[in-house]
């Protein structure tokens, strides 16, 4: 199976250097015809603005949309989150265009500016059980987008419960432990629809490789079904 890792910005070299510890080569992908070579393919983190103008300068949009329109399967970590999204709000959320096909909408920087970015303890049952190890992920958020809603079709794979914005920006210094609990806010940080993955957070700057695992499995389901339907094909 060859993985595409979209290249033009951001956490492309630690994207292929997780591949490559699990065995797999990761492609970079800058041009359009490049994603003919690939299966599969993930679009890091970065600056989804700046990933979005680099993207129409090489004329990669058509490309992209066609390979989720494919089917085939995707995995945005953070600003490719953003990308692969049907609706971006917030900050900076400056109209330009993006990839879409993930019923969800993300709230971009949702977390803050660079310096509220921070790590946490996520629970991850599904990747527990798919791939094995620990109930709980590190979880890198770098000004980090939360995804504020979802389709029907998507799956929710990880939350995260925040001080809600109010009581974050607010300075009150009476707020008694029940207050601070009610003011807690969840938040969505991962989701799965079809073959389309999407995390808020940054697993390719952990040493821990499940969810690179677990996304090669998503890819490997959907190489047998194809290869299924072709089979079959040539028999009609
Ligand atoms: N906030 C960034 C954006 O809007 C994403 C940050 C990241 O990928 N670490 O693109």
């Amino acid at each position: 199976m060859a993985v595409g890792v979209l290249s033009l910005q951001g956490s492309f070299n630690e994207h292929i250097a997780a591949l490559r510890r699990i065995g797999v080569k990761g492609i970079e992908i800058r041009k359009p015809e490049q994603l003919q070579n690939v299966t599969a393919l993930i679009i890091p983190g970065g600056e989804s603005t700046t990933m979005a103008k680099l993207a129409e300068y090489h004329n990669l949009f058509p490309a992209l949309r066609d390979f989720v329109k494919m089917g085939k399967p995707v995995w945005g970590t953070c600003a490719g989150l953003i990308f692969l999204a049907n609706k971006a709000v917030g900050q900076k959320a400056g109209g330009q265009e993006f990839v879409g096909g993930l019923d969800c909408t993300v709230s971009r920087n949702f977390f803050g500016s660079q310096l509220q970015s921070f790590e946490t303890e996520l629970l991850v049952p599904e990747i527990a059980a798919k791939v094995g190890g620990p109930n709980t992920f590190r979880g890198v958020f770098i000004r980090a987008p939360a995804i504020l809603e979802v389709g029907p079709e998507t799956e929710v794979l990880a939350d995260y419960s925040v001080p809600s914005k109010n009581s974050r920006d607010s300075k009150s210094n009476s707020e008694t432990q029940e207050e601070k609990f009610v003011s807690e806010e969840r938040v969505i940080v991962a989701v799965k629809q079809g073959k389309l993955l999407g995390t808020a957070f940054h697993p390719e700057l952990t040493a821990d490789t499940r969810w690179h695992s677990y996304f090669l499995k998503m890819a490997g389901e959907v190489a047998e079904q194809s290869s299924t339907s072709i089979v079959k094909e040539e028999y009609l």
